[in-house]
């Protein structure tokens, strides 16, 4: 199997974390992949898949994820969805999540609004599910 630099696209070992040519860090970009992947995810036809990605977003504080994951929020009917996107946007923990979160305690689902509420009064990020 023939493995190229994911910045100069020149022919590199397998076993190369640095590109010789170009210097470029192969596992950043390898990372970098990653999180697309996930971000792609979201779109995926499985449920479990979606619920898995968010999941994992918020693991990584992915700020990338941010739009489409409240994109996610905005169109999807599943509750549980909506509050395992509720828990990764409070990891995340940006400027922009904590703001959708302010919008989100005027939600209809009694759940969805407690868990808002709950996030916001115990500082963000000091919220914990289960
Ligand atoms: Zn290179």
């Amino acid at each position: 199997m023939t493995f190229f630099c994911p910045l100069c696209w020149k022919e590199i070992k397998e076993i190369d974390l640095i590109c010789p040519f170009c210097g470029a860090d192969i596992l950043e970009y390898v990372n970098k992949d990653f999180e697309e992947k996930l971000v792609n995810a979201l779109r995926h036809p499985e449920r479990e898949t979606v619920r898995r990605a968010i999941h994992i977003l918020g693991k990584l504080k992915s700020t990338k994820a941010v739009r489409p994951i409240i994109k996610l929020f905005k169109q999807t009917d599943n509750t549980f969805l909506k509050m395992e996107i509720l828990n990764t946007l409070n990891e995340v923990g940006i400027p922009e999540t904590k703001e959708f979160m302010l919008k989100v305690i005027d939600s209809d689902v009694g759940l969805i609004k407690r868990m808002a509420k709950s996030i916001i009064s115990k500082g963000f990020t000091e919220y914990h599910e289960k």
